[in-house]
């Protein structure tokens, strides 16, 4: 949910829209200014007077102060929500915007300027509140570019009571009452934007857990686990059966069990239907499409519900218990199903089975000599890349083969072979993390927006400093300067500086000590200085786990029989994070401040490595790399170490 009020959360807003990263965006401005109640009298002394008119939609002329104020405000959020729906419309994503029907709003300047422009292509949609389960009937209208909204339209059917307006027993509205959205109505809406998810390409998630394969990247580690013989947690889990295997389409005005359902949700025990049925689905005759078409202002403000439409539902029933029995007879259970591993690690582990010894040979001989071919032709590139590195990165990358890498990756299709460009210039350290398709998609905007952030620069660096001082344990502070100062040798780190050589526009972020039974730890505390809250995430990082070796010696197990000897090895990558450089625009913010014990002050130090990982770099760089082989003479991974140091 994004204010459009609050300026740091328009920026946040506005870089969604330009990354193109949304799938469906809703606007529910607030109607209080423009809301029609406010011309009822109760004969209150101070009830709300209205600020809008018919005529005067965009405010009264006579409005002063506070009031004017506040039609002002609203009057800009009304500008900013018509200036994402063009730029919404024009980039094909999906949009609604809400109001009472009876709302001024949708006469404003505005609103009217839109509906000019885009009146042939969008949808308006009116439905009553109480249809959807409410205790009051109001009337809602949307306006939206997104056709299987249309089946929300509903108008009421008169055979329920509708609780009264006014002031409630509490003495509040019964407008802000009547102003959040009810589950009921959420469920359909939700329903609605699913299918047009689907519609737009997105795939839904697997029925059963026989469906789900390797690019189910939010389901496949889970149900391997369940492969592996471990309890699955959570619910996110697709089951085995699913519980109801008959559909039939059913019109709703004939069963009044259906009439409030929530889709997705199981019945209340009824006469009509078996215990245990579900409404799958609730759409309107022609898919709700009679309100859409071309429409004007006029139209859409004062909609019409005249015929009436019929609402059908399609119902999921159980089957007969013995046909269930049937089906289940058939499952597999799944701790005899196949791992699922994406298909160049089942190539990999195929080739490792016995009669394969010669086979796999020659591959890695072919592979080997196709890596020296590809390191020949990428010579010139390599040594440009080397040249254009920033010069902060010239020591700290010093060696590494990046073109090679980007070659390579991109000759088996990885999906993120970039990360080898990106690691030759340096990561990010704040904003955007780039999208690596190797990860479930997971978006996570960023709770500041870098520009914000920028601005904040001395505040930030201000608390920061005002935090360094000696501990409690002055053994801890020298060996956390030490450890500092050696990493200064080690040459990832820059300094030491005064606190006063801190540049303008520069952020500082504090270090300190942590035990860890013998052993200090420096931390860099990332949060403490408002770095971190500036990055956005597309994906969800996910670190290998033991869970990944134990699906692979299983795969192993079911292609080459339990009898299959296997011996593991791991390769410690040291320093494997060190290794990776923060980019040159970002190295502003690359500085971190130690409480020195030999100067009695607090030192700078600069960062030229990353500190955090780059989102999807653990797929590659693993800092420990896990390899599994045969019993043999081969060492498989010391190929990849040689190649890329
Ligand atoms: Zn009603």
């Amino acid at each position: 949910m994004i204010d459009l009020n609050s300026d740091a959360q328009l920026k946040i807003f506005e870089e969604l829209v330009q990354q193109r990263r949304l799938l469906y965006v809703h606007f529910a401005p607030p109607c209080g200014t423009a809301s029609k109640a406010r011309a009822i009298r109760l004969g209150l002394k101070n009830e709300p007077k209205p600020l809008r008119s018919m005529q005067y939609p965009m405010g009264l002329p006579h409005l002063k102060g506070l009031q004017k104020e506040r039609v002002r405000l609203a009057n800009r959020l009304y500008a900013l929500t018509k200036r994402f729906l063009v730029e919404l419309q024009k980039q094909g994503i999906g949009w609604s915007v809400e109001n009472p029907s009876s709302s001024l709003m949708w006469l404003t300047d505005q609103f009217v300027e839109f509906m000019q422009t885009f009146g042939e292509v969008i949808y308006g949609v009116v439905f009553h509140t109480c249809m959807f389960g409410a205790a009051r009937k109001k009337e809602t209208a949307l306006w939206t570019n997104i056709m299987e909204l249309c089946q929300l339209s509903r108008s009421c059917t008169g055979d329920h009571p509708h609780a009264a307006w006014g002031l409630t027993p509490s003495g509040t509205f019964a407008t802000a009452d009547e102003c959040a959205y009810n589950s009921t109505l959420c469920a359909h809406w939700a329903a609605a934007i699913e299918q047009y998810a689907i519609r737009r390409g997105l795939q839904p998630a697997p029925a059963t857990l026989d469906n789900v394969g390797p690019d189910h990247l939010h389901l496949k580690d889970k149900v391997n686990r369940a492969i592996l013989g471990a309890l699955p947690r959570g619910s996110k889990m697709p089951p085995l059966l699913t519980d109801f295997l008959r559909e039939e389409i059913v019109e709703i005005q004939r069963f009044p069990c259906l009439a409030q359902a929530k889709p997705g949700a199981r019945l209340t025990d009824n006469t009509d239907f078996p215990k245990g049925s579900r409404l799958l689905h609730v759409w309107n005759d022609y898919g709700g499409l009679q309100n859409s078409g071309p429409s004007d202002v006029e139209e859409v403000h004062a909609p019409t519900h005249e015929g009436k439409t019929r609402l059908l539902a399609k119902v999921g029933m159980p089957v007969p218990p013995l046909d269930y029995l049937a089906m289940v007879t058939k499952l597999v259970h799944p701790d005899l199903q196949r791992v699922i591993l994406h298909e160049n690690l089942e190539r990999a582990i195929e080739f490792s089975g016995p009669n394969k010894a010669v086979e796999l040979r020659r591959r890695r001989i072919l592979w080997t000599k196709s890596m020296v071919d590809l390191m020949a032709k990428t010579k010139t590139q390599e040594e440009a890349m080397v040249e254009n590195r920033p010069l902060h990165l010239k020591s700290v990358l010093a060696g590494k083969k990046f073109g090679l890498m980007h070659a390579a990756l991109e000759s088996i299709a990885y999906p993120d072979a970039g990360v080898a460009l990106e690691a030759n210039s340096g990561f990010p350290l704040v904003g955007w993390m780039k999208q690596s398709g190797v990860f479930a998609s997971n978006l996570r905007p960023p709770a500041l927006h870098v520009d914000s952030f920028e601005t904040m620069a001395a505040s930030f660096s201000a608390r920061t400093l005002a935090s360094i001082k000696p501990s409690q344990d002055s053994d801890l502070d020298m060996q956390v300067w030490e450890a500092t100062m050696a990493e200064v040798t080690g040459g990832t780190l820059e300094g030491p500086y005064n606190a006063s050589d801190l540049p303008k526009g520069h952020v500082v972020s504090p270090r300190f000590g942590l035990r860890q039974g013998s052993k200090v730890r420096p931390i860099d505390n990332l949060s403490a200085s408002g770095l971190n809250s500036t990055v956005g995430l597309p994906e969800r990082l996910q670190v290998d786990t033991i869970d990944e070796v134990a699906s692979m010696v299983k795969r192993c197990m079911q292609l080459h029989g339990k009898d299959c000897q296997l011996v593991g090895r791991t390769y410690d990558l040291r320093k494997a994070y060190r290794q990776l450089g923060v980019n040159e625009a970002h190295y502003k913010f690359a500085w971190i401040a130690v409480w020195s014990p030999v100067h009695a002050s607090t030192r700078l130090f600069r960062m030229k490595r990353a500190a955090v990982w780059r989102h999807g770099l653990g797929s590659i760089l693993f800092e420990d790399v896990k390899g599994l082989k045969r019993v043999g003479p081969v060492r498989p991974l010391a190929y990849l170490v040689v190649l890329f140091r």
